[in-house]
Protein backbone atom coordinates (compact mmCIF):
# COMPACT_ATOMS: atom_id res chain seq x y z
CA UNK A 1 0.00 0.00 0.00
CA UNK A 2 1.50 3.55 -0.51
CA UNK A 3 -0.29 6.39 1.44
CA UNK A 4 0.94 9.88 -0.06
CA UNK A 5 1.31 12.76 2.54
CA UNK A 6 -1.21 14.66 0.43
CA UNK A 7 -3.19 14.10 -3.01
CA UNK A 8 -5.55 15.61 -5.05
CA UNK A 9 -6.42 12.48 -7.33
CA UNK A 10 -9.59 11.98 -5.17
CA UNK A 11 -10.46 15.88 -5.23
CA UNK A 12 -10.37 15.91 -9.06
CA UNK A 13 -12.11 12.92 -9.44
CA UNK A 14 -14.90 14.62 -7.46
CA UNK A 15 -14.72 18.19 -8.60
CA UNK A 16 -12.53 18.25 -12.04
CA UNK A 17 -15.05 18.73 -14.68
CA UNK A 18 -16.06 21.80 -12.75
CA UNK A 19 -12.83 22.80 -12.66
CA UNK A 20 -12.30 21.89 -16.07
CA UNK A 21 -15.22 24.16 -16.82
CA UNK A 22 -14.56 27.04 -14.76
CA UNK A 23 -10.44 28.00 -16.39
CA UNK A 24 -12.17 27.02 -20.00
CA UNK A 25 -14.45 30.03 -19.48
CA UNK A 26 -11.61 32.52 -18.32
CA UNK A 27 -9.68 31.00 -21.34
CA UNK A 28 -12.30 31.57 -23.40
CA UNK A 29 -13.62 35.52 -22.09
CA UNK A 30 -10.12 37.08 -23.04
CA UNK A 31 -10.24 38.66 -19.99
CA UNK A 32 -7.25 37.55 -17.70
CA UNK A 33 -6.23 40.20 -15.10
CA UNK A 34 -9.35 41.04 -12.73
CA UNK A 35 -12.71 40.66 -13.05
CA UNK A 36 -15.96 38.83 -12.34
CA UNK A 37 -14.12 36.05 -10.92
CA UNK A 38 -11.67 38.19 -8.47
CA UNK A 39 -14.47 40.09 -7.35
CA UNK A 40 -16.83 37.53 -6.73
CA UNK A 41 -14.03 35.50 -4.71
CA UNK A 42 -12.99 38.63 -3.19
CA UNK A 43 -17.32 38.94 -1.77
CA UNK A 44 -17.74 35.01 -0.93
CA UNK A 45 -13.96 35.04 1.09
CA UNK A 46 -15.06 38.32 3.19
CA UNK A 47 -18.07 36.37 4.08
CA UNK A 48 -16.49 33.48 4.91
CA UNK A 49 -14.05 35.51 7.25
CA UNK A 50 -16.69 37.93 8.44
CA UNK A 51 -14.43 40.79 7.12
CA UNK A 52 -15.03 43.73 5.45
CA UNK A 53 -12.31 43.52 2.88
CA UNK A 54 -10.35 40.83 1.06
CA UNK A 55 -8.04 41.80 -1.64
CA UNK A 56 -6.56 39.08 -3.61
CA UNK A 57 -3.48 39.25 -4.98
CA UNK A 58 -0.44 36.65 -5.62
CA UNK A 59 0.62 34.29 -3.00
CA UNK A 60 0.66 34.35 0.77
CA UNK A 61 3.94 35.57 0.79
CA UNK A 62 2.91 38.55 -1.19
CA UNK A 63 -0.17 38.82 1.51
CA UNK A 64 2.48 39.34 4.04
CA UNK A 65 4.62 41.87 2.66
CA UNK A 66 1.66 43.89 1.41
CA UNK A 67 -0.05 44.03 4.99
CA UNK A 68 3.23 44.75 6.65
CA UNK A 69 3.95 47.77 3.95
CA UNK A 70 0.68 48.98 4.24
CA UNK A 71 1.00 49.28 8.25
CA UNK A 72 4.10 51.19 7.26
CA UNK A 73 6.26 48.88 8.56
CA UNK A 74 9.95 49.47 7.22
CA UNK A 75 13.64 50.18 7.71
CA UNK A 76 14.35 50.61 11.80
CA UNK A 77 11.40 48.65 12.61
CA UNK A 78 11.25 45.45 14.22
CA UNK A 79 8.54 42.80 14.26
CA UNK A 80 8.15 40.10 16.70
CA UNK A 81 7.37 36.70 14.86
CA UNK A 82 7.78 33.03 15.48
CA UNK A 83 10.88 31.05 14.50
CA UNK A 84 9.08 27.64 14.28
CA UNK A 85 7.09 28.44 11.03
CA UNK A 86 7.80 28.68 6.86
CA UNK A 87 10.70 30.45 6.06
CA UNK A 88 8.28 32.98 4.48
CA UNK A 89 6.83 34.48 7.86
CA UNK A 90 9.98 36.45 8.40
CA UNK A 91 11.12 36.58 4.66
CA UNK A 92 8.53 39.17 4.20
CA UNK A 93 9.41 41.27 7.56
CA UNK A 94 13.21 41.02 5.75
CA UNK A 95 12.00 42.12 2.71
CA UNK A 96 10.20 45.18 3.73
CA UNK A 97 13.63 46.25 5.42
CA UNK A 98 12.11 45.64 9.15
CA UNK A 99 13.49 42.91 11.45
CA UNK A 100 12.09 39.89 12.60
CA UNK A 101 12.46 39.38 16.60
CA UNK A 102 12.08 35.43 17.13
CA UNK A 103 10.77 34.56 20.47
CA UNK A 104 10.88 31.08 21.74
CA UNK A 105 7.53 29.11 21.03
CA UNK A 106 5.15 27.39 23.46
CA UNK A 107 6.29 23.64 23.80
CA UNK A 108 2.77 22.28 24.17
CA UNK A 109 1.42 24.07 21.16
CA UNK A 110 4.17 25.17 18.99
CA UNK A 111 2.66 29.05 18.99
CA UNK A 112 4.35 31.43 19.86
CA UNK A 113 4.56 31.69 23.90
CA UNK A 114 2.93 34.62 24.83
CA UNK A 115 4.60 34.86 28.09
CA UNK A 116 7.92 35.79 26.59
CA UNK A 117 6.45 38.67 24.47
CA UNK A 118 7.30 41.42 27.04
CA UNK A 119 10.68 40.65 27.00
CA UNK A 120 11.37 41.48 23.35
CA UNK A 121 9.87 44.47 23.07
CA UNK A 122 12.00 47.45 22.37
CA UNK A 123 11.43 50.88 21.35
CA UNK A 124 11.30 50.00 17.72
CA UNK A 125 8.60 47.63 17.85
CA UNK A 126 6.07 48.47 15.69
CA UNK A 127 4.14 44.94 15.29
CA UNK A 128 3.41 41.29 16.26
CA UNK A 129 3.11 38.65 13.35
CA UNK A 130 1.74 35.34 15.13
CA UNK A 131 1.33 32.13 12.86
CA UNK A 132 -1.55 30.44 13.64
CA UNK A 133 0.82 27.31 12.75
CA UNK A 134 -0.72 24.15 11.24
CA UNK A 135 -4.20 25.57 11.51
CA UNK A 136 -3.87 25.49 15.63
CA UNK A 137 -5.38 29.16 16.43
CA UNK A 138 -2.90 31.08 18.79
CA UNK A 139 -4.66 32.46 21.83
CA UNK A 140 -6.15 36.07 19.94
CA UNK A 141 -7.85 37.04 23.29
CA UNK A 142 -4.39 37.63 25.13
CA UNK A 143 -2.45 38.44 22.07
CA UNK A 144 -4.30 41.43 21.19
CA UNK A 145 -4.81 42.66 24.47
CA UNK A 146 -1.11 42.62 24.88
CA UNK A 147 -0.62 44.09 21.88
CA UNK A 148 -3.29 46.84 22.30
CA UNK A 149 -1.69 47.79 25.62
CA UNK A 150 1.51 47.98 24.14
CA UNK A 151 0.45 49.91 20.98
CA UNK A 152 1.46 47.32 18.53
CA UNK A 153 -0.21 46.05 15.45
CA UNK A 154 -1.34 42.57 15.02
CA UNK A 155 -0.75 40.72 11.44
CA UNK A 156 -1.75 37.20 11.62
CA UNK A 157 -0.12 34.61 9.59
CA UNK A 158 -3.03 32.20 8.13
CA UNK A 159 -1.45 30.60 5.43
CA UNK A 160 -2.12 27.44 7.21
CA UNK A 161 -5.09 28.18 8.93
CA UNK A 162 -7.98 28.90 6.28
CA UNK A 163 -10.73 27.32 8.42
CA UNK A 164 -9.79 28.27 11.67
CA UNK A 165 -11.37 29.95 14.44
CA UNK A 166 -10.56 31.76 17.63
CA UNK A 167 -13.20 31.98 20.27
CA UNK A 168 -16.11 32.15 17.62
CA UNK A 169 -13.82 34.24 15.06
CA UNK A 170 -12.37 33.35 11.92
CA UNK A 171 -8.50 33.67 12.10
CA UNK A 172 -7.19 36.63 9.67
CA UNK A 173 -10.34 38.63 11.25
CA UNK A 174 -9.26 39.16 14.46
CA UNK A 175 -5.65 41.20 14.35
CA UNK A 176 -5.14 44.43 12.35
CA UNK A 177 -4.82 42.43 8.84
CA UNK A 178 -5.10 38.31 8.33
CA UNK A 179 -2.90 36.78 5.70
CA UNK A 180 -3.59 33.72 3.37
CA UNK A 181 -2.26 31.45 1.09
CA UNK A 182 -3.81 29.48 -1.40
CA UNK A 183 -0.85 27.39 -2.07
CA UNK A 184 -1.85 23.84 -3.46
CA UNK A 185 -1.50 21.95 -0.27
CA UNK A 186 -2.84 24.54 1.82
CA UNK A 187 -6.74 23.95 3.22
CA UNK A 188 -8.10 26.02 0.33
CA UNK A 189 -6.05 25.69 -2.65
CA UNK A 190 -5.58 26.81 -5.95
CA UNK A 191 -4.12 25.60 -9.29
CA UNK A 192 -0.75 27.21 -8.88
CA UNK A 193 0.24 30.90 -6.41
CA UNK A 194 -2.58 32.55 -4.56
CA UNK A 195 -3.03 34.65 -1.88
CA UNK A 196 -5.43 37.26 0.08
CA UNK A 197 -4.85 39.69 2.35
CA UNK A 198 -8.43 40.73 5.48
CA UNK A 199 -9.36 43.62 6.79
CA UNK A 200 -12.05 45.49 8.97
CA UNK A 201 -10.07 48.83 8.18
CA UNK A 202 -10.80 50.54 5.05
CA UNK A 203 -7.85 52.31 4.77
CA UNK A 204 -5.66 50.00 4.81
CA UNK A 205 -7.44 47.87 2.12
CA UNK A 206 -7.15 50.54 -0.26
CA UNK A 207 -3.49 51.08 0.99
CA UNK A 208 -2.62 47.12 0.43
CA UNK A 209 -5.33 47.45 -2.70
CA UNK A 210 -2.93 49.93 -4.02
CA UNK A 211 0.40 48.59 -3.26
CA UNK A 212 -0.69 45.49 -5.06
CA UNK A 213 -0.69 47.34 -8.63
CA UNK A 214 2.43 49.50 -8.58
CA UNK A 215 1.26 51.84 -5.67
CA UNK A 216 -1.23 52.87 -8.38
CA UNK A 217 -4.72 54.22 -6.81
CA UNK A 218 -5.72 55.84 -10.23
CA UNK A 219 -4.75 54.34 -13.36
CA UNK A 220 -1.23 55.65 -14.72
CA UNK A 221 -0.90 57.67 -11.19
CA UNK A 222 1.77 56.27 -9.12
CA UNK A 223 1.97 57.87 -4.87
CA UNK A 224 4.19 54.54 -3.61
CA UNK A 225 6.57 51.94 -4.90
CA UNK A 226 4.65 48.57 -4.62
CA UNK A 227 4.39 45.33 -6.30
CA UNK A 228 2.44 43.43 -9.30
CA UNK A 229 0.42 40.90 -6.98
CA UNK A 230 -2.48 40.41 -8.21
CA UNK A 231 -4.84 37.45 -7.54
CA UNK A 232 -4.94 35.85 -11.38
CA UNK A 233 -8.69 35.50 -13.11
CA UNK A 234 -7.97 31.69 -13.29
CA UNK A 235 -6.70 31.01 -9.44
CA UNK A 236 -9.55 32.82 -8.76
CA UNK A 237 -12.14 31.01 -10.62
CA UNK A 238 -10.76 28.09 -9.24
CA UNK A 239 -11.32 29.12 -5.28
CA UNK A 240 -14.79 30.22 -6.26
CA UNK A 241 -15.50 26.52 -7.40
CA UNK A 242 -13.68 25.14 -4.22
CA UNK A 243 -14.90 27.55 -1.42
CA UNK A 244 -18.41 26.12 -0.65
CA UNK A 245 -16.29 22.80 -0.38
CA UNK A 246 -14.32 24.20 2.80
CA UNK A 247 -16.57 23.79 5.65
CA UNK A 248 -17.34 20.07 4.28
CA UNK A 249 -13.05 20.04 4.11
CA UNK A 250 -12.34 21.10 7.29
CA UNK A 251 -14.87 18.69 9.06
CA UNK A 252 -12.78 15.74 6.89
CA UNK A 253 -9.40 16.75 8.48
CA UNK A 254 -11.20 16.99 11.95
CA UNK A 255 -12.31 13.85 11.98
CA UNK A 256 -8.92 12.77 10.78
CA UNK A 257 -6.96 14.23 13.28
CA UNK A 258 -9.37 12.87 15.91
CA UNK A 259 -9.07 9.50 14.45
CA UNK A 260 -5.44 9.77 14.56
CA UNK A 261 -5.44 10.67 18.42
CA UNK A 262 -7.43 7.79 19.28
CA UNK A 263 -5.76 5.43 17.55
CA UNK A 264 -2.19 6.58 18.23
CA UNK A 265 -3.20 7.13 21.90
CA UNK A 266 -0.65 6.05 24.49
CA UNK A 267 1.98 5.06 22.26
CA UNK A 268 5.51 5.14 23.78
CA UNK A 269 7.60 8.23 22.42
CA UNK A 270 5.10 9.12 20.10
CA UNK A 271 3.75 12.94 20.90
CA UNK A 272 0.79 13.78 19.84
CA UNK A 273 -0.77 17.27 19.36
CA UNK A 274 -3.09 18.77 21.55
CA UNK A 275 -6.36 19.11 20.55
CA UNK A 276 -8.95 22.00 21.00
CA UNK A 277 -11.34 21.47 23.52
CA UNK A 278 -13.61 24.23 23.25
CA UNK A 279 -16.26 24.56 20.51
CA UNK A 280 -15.63 28.39 20.06
CA UNK A 281 -12.14 27.17 19.16
CA UNK A 282 -11.70 25.61 15.91
CA UNK A 283 -8.24 23.92 14.56
CA UNK A 284 -8.66 23.62 10.96
CA UNK A 285 -5.69 20.45 10.82
CA UNK A 286 -3.85 21.78 7.33
CA UNK A 287 -0.97 19.10 9.23
CA UNK A 288 -1.17 16.57 11.52
CA UNK A 289 2.32 17.18 13.23
CA UNK A 290 3.58 14.01 15.81
CA UNK A 291 6.68 14.57 17.84
CA UNK A 292 9.01 11.22 18.49
CA UNK A 293 11.67 11.77 20.40
CA UNK A 294 12.58 7.72 21.34
CA UNK A 295 11.44 4.44 22.53
CA UNK A 296 13.07 1.29 23.25
CA UNK A 297 14.73 1.57 19.65
CA UNK A 298 16.52 4.64 20.57
CA UNK A 299 20.54 2.97 20.96
CA UNK A 300 20.27 0.52 18.25
CA UNK A 301 18.60 3.44 16.01
CA UNK A 302 21.35 5.99 16.96
CA UNK A 303 23.92 2.89 16.37
CA UNK A 304 22.72 1.99 12.98
CA UNK A 305 21.98 4.69 11.30
CA UNK A 306 22.86 7.98 12.34
CA UNK A 307 20.95 10.37 9.67
CA UNK A 308 20.61 13.61 11.04
CA UNK A 309 19.83 15.29 7.90
CA UNK A 310 21.23 18.74 8.46
CA UNK A 311 24.12 17.70 10.60
CA UNK A 312 26.40 19.39 7.83
CA UNK A 313 25.11 22.67 8.61
CA UNK A 314 24.56 22.97 12.02
CA UNK A 315 26.80 20.15 14.27
CA UNK A 316 24.79 21.35 17.21
CA UNK A 317 21.63 20.98 16.78
CA UNK A 318 19.63 18.75 18.48
CA UNK A 319 20.02 15.37 17.91
CA UNK A 320 17.13 14.67 15.51
CA UNK A 321 17.91 10.66 14.33
CA UNK A 322 15.42 9.11 16.55
CA UNK A 323 12.88 11.05 14.15
CA UNK A 324 14.52 10.58 11.23
CA UNK A 325 14.66 6.78 11.23
CA UNK A 326 11.16 7.22 11.71
CA UNK A 327 11.10 8.99 8.54
CA UNK A 328 13.10 6.68 6.35
CA UNK A 329 11.23 3.69 8.38
CA UNK A 330 7.45 4.83 7.24
CA UNK A 331 8.92 5.63 3.79
CA UNK A 332 10.06 2.10 3.08
CA UNK A 333 6.76 1.11 4.02
CA UNK A 334 5.34 3.03 1.55
CA UNK A 335 4.00 5.95 4.03
CA UNK A 336 4.51 9.40 2.70
CA UNK A 337 6.06 12.13 5.34
CA UNK A 338 7.55 15.53 5.89
CA UNK A 339 9.69 17.49 8.45
CA UNK A 340 7.97 20.94 8.93
CA UNK A 341 10.61 22.25 9.77
CA UNK A 342 13.82 21.15 9.65
CA UNK A 343 16.00 24.11 10.30
CA UNK A 344 14.20 26.95 12.75
CA UNK A 345 14.64 30.17 10.94
CA UNK A 346 16.46 32.28 13.13
CA UNK A 347 19.66 29.51 12.24
CA UNK A 348 18.92 29.59 9.04
CA UNK A 349 21.93 30.55 6.79
CA UNK A 350 19.96 33.45 5.46
CA UNK A 351 19.91 35.41 9.00
CA UNK A 352 23.29 34.66 9.99
CA UNK A 353 23.72 38.46 10.27
CA UNK A 354 22.10 38.48 13.56
CA UNK A 355 24.32 36.12 15.10
CA UNK A 356 21.67 33.67 16.77
CA UNK A 357 23.37 31.20 18.48
CA UNK A 358 22.10 27.46 18.96
CA UNK A 359 20.09 27.05 21.99
CA UNK A 360 19.02 30.65 21.66
CA UNK A 361 15.19 29.14 21.47
CA UNK A 362 16.11 25.89 22.90
CA UNK A 363 11.69 24.94 22.56
CA UNK A 364 11.71 25.60 18.58
CA UNK A 365 15.09 24.23 17.97
CA UNK A 366 14.14 20.74 20.23
CA UNK A 367 10.93 20.39 18.69
CA UNK A 368 12.37 20.98 15.15
CA UNK A 369 14.36 17.80 15.69
CA UNK A 370 11.34 16.18 16.74
CA UNK A 371 8.39 16.98 14.56
CA UNK A 372 7.00 14.25 11.69
CA UNK A 373 4.15 15.24 9.56
CA UNK A 374 1.66 12.85 8.66
CA UNK A 375 -0.62 12.47 6.00
CA UNK A 376 -3.74 13.84 5.98
CA UNK A 377 -5.89 15.86 3.29
CA UNK A 378 -9.98 15.55 3.21
CA UNK A 379 -9.70 12.47 0.67
CA UNK A 380 -7.64 10.18 3.01
CA UNK A 381 -9.67 7.15 4.18
CA UNK A 382 -10.06 4.95 6.97
CA UNK A 383 -8.15 2.29 5.24
CA UNK A 384 -5.10 4.63 4.47
CA UNK A 385 -5.39 6.18 8.05
CA UNK A 386 -4.83 2.44 9.24
CA UNK A 387 -1.90 1.33 7.37
CA UNK A 388 -0.65 4.84 8.39
CA UNK A 389 -1.12 3.77 12.21
CA UNK A 390 -0.36 0.45 12.26
CA UNK A 391 3.32 0.97 9.91
CA UNK A 392 4.00 2.64 12.78
CA UNK A 393 3.06 0.95 16.06
CA UNK A 394 4.93 -1.89 13.99
CA UNK A 395 8.20 -0.09 13.70
CA UNK A 396 8.04 0.88 17.33
CA UNK A 397 6.86 -2.70 18.51
C1 LIG B 1 2.67 28.66 2.91
C2 LIG B 1 3.03 29.64 3.94
C3 LIG B 1 3.36 30.97 3.65
C4 LIG B 1 3.58 31.48 2.25
O1 LIG B 1 2.53 31.27 1.39
P1 LIG B 1 2.81 31.21 -0.19
O2 LIG B 1 1.46 31.30 -0.78
O3 LIG B 1 3.49 29.91 -0.46
O4 LIG B 1 3.67 32.37 -0.54
C5 LIG B 1 3.57 31.85 4.70
N1 LIG B 1 3.48 31.43 5.97
C6 LIG B 1 3.20 30.17 6.30
C7 LIG B 1 3.08 29.79 7.74
C8 LIG B 1 2.98 29.23 5.31
O5 LIG B 1 2.71 27.96 5.64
Amino acid sequence: MHVPLFSLDKQLSEIGQELDAAVLKILQSGKYIGGLEVNAFEKSFAECLHVKHVIGCNSGTDALMLALRALDIGPGDEVITSSFSFFATAEAISNVGAKPIFVDIDPENYLLDLNLLKEAITSSTKAILPVHLFGSPIDMTKLLSFAKENGLKVIEDCAQAVGSVWEGQPVGSIGDIGCFSFFPTKNLGAAGDGGAVATNDVELANRVRELAIHGMPKRYLHTDFGYNSRLDAIQAAILNVKLPSLPKWIKKRQQIAERYCHLLEDLPGIQLPLTIQKDENINSWNQFVIRFTSCSKKEEIVANRFNDKFKEIYNNLPDSSARDWLQDSLQKLGVGTIIYYPIPIHLQPAYKKYNYEVNSLPNTENICSEVLSLPIFPELNLEEQEYVVNSIKNLLE
